[in-house]
């Protein structure tokens, strides 16, 4: 069996990235579709396979550059959220050793909630993050640097770059020299900008909705595998305008705000949503400071998002 690289997949056609095959020095693309009606494992997901999963394939030998892909790996990681309209978990990326959250001050302002649903969803699938604030050249206000040093204190890496300058990019480079990396962001942050920074050729349209490979005619976001003319992977996920978290228990969100877990264990009540109980640590830190009153809000935003989330989509009660 031959093992690929999933770089791209549209209506059902992955474009995989293999040295498998005849020529081992060689890199090629083979553009597959899945064997059979439906891959197994992973049932309740909106997409099987995603940009960075690994599969094994076969060639098909009528047809040079067409496969059949027979099977997925296990993945080390996964960034996905809820897709609301099918009520399904779809997968962005998959195995990335980091996903670069990116932000900007203004046009577009920051937007402190995106990173927040960015961070939860990259925790419950166990995907490091980045915070990038693009556009250093513009201006960085008081509650954005109170916000961003949250970030840092909980052990998310902040970096400051200018796509449109330059500036910082190199920095940036040496970060992520060697990882695969995942880019998120609201659109206009200047992702498309960065990335034909530092991919050469990437040519990915700037200030426009509608991007090449005719992303923007397609309901789903799906991404792209990129490749720098440094070792890694990138991966560009256009289109994402909301992360709707799913996949934990309304119960479990306290766990994936770092700064909640040294609390979590000492509210009067057992289980506790930490948003009506009484002789709530979490509340009681977000009163004196310990916790961000503004994270504590997103975290509430959330909490009622998975309140009025279907049932179906609830792993199971976290093992704390
Ligand atoms: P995307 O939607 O995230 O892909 O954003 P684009 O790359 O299309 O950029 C949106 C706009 O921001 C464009 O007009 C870019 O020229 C501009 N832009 C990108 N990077 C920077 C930067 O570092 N500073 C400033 N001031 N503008 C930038
Ligand atoms: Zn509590």
């Amino acid at each position: 069996m031959l093992l690929g690289r999933v770089a791209a997949g549209i209506n059902n056609i992955y474009t995989l990235l293999t040295t498998d095959g005849e020529d081992k020095n060689r890199e090629r693309e083979v553009s597959c579709r899945i064997k059979g009606k439906k891959l197994k494992g992973d049932p309740g997901r909106y997409n099987p396979i995603a940009v960075g999963d690994w599969v094994e394939f076969e060639d098909d030998l009528q047809h040079q550059g067409s496969g059949m892909i027979v099977s997925r790996q296990e993945r080390k990681n996964v960034f996905a959220r809820l897709n609301r309209k099918r009520g399904t978990m779809q997968t962005i990326a998959a195995n990335m050793d980091l996903l670069v959250c990116l932000t900007s001050p203004e046009s577009p302002p920051f937007r402190p909630r995106f990173i927040d649903r960015v961070l939860v969803a990259a925790a419950i699938g166990d995907m490091p993050v980045m915070v990038l604030v693009n556009k250093m050249d513009q201006h960085v206000d008081n509650a954005m640097r109170e916000r961003l040093d949250v970030y840092s204190s909980i052990g998310c890496q902040v970096r400051y770059c200018s796509a449109a300058t330059g500036e910082g990019v190199a920095e940036f480079i040496a970060c992520i020299r060697g990882k695969d990396t995942a880019f998120v962001g609201q659109s206009g942050v200047g992702k498309s900008t960065l990335l034909n920074r530092i991919v050469p050729g990437a040519d990915l349209a700037v200030g426009e909705i509608t991007k090449k490979y005719n992303r923007g005619s397609h309901t789903t976001c799906f991404a792209l595998m990129l490749k720098a003319d440094f070792p890694g992977r990138l991966v560009d996920t256009p289109g994402i305008r909301e992360i709707d978290i799913a996949g934990i228990l309304p119960l479990d969100l306290g766990h994936y705000f770092p700064e909640f877990v040294p609390f979590l264990g000492d509210c009067a009540f057992s289980p506790c949503y930490h948003d009506h109980e009484p002789r709530c640590a979490v509340r009681d830190a977000v009163d004196d400071g310990r916790i961000h009153a503004d994270r504590f809000e997103s975290y509430l935003r959330i909490l009622e998002q998975l309140r009025n989330n279907a049932p179906g989509y609830v792993k199971e009660r976290r093992k704390n």
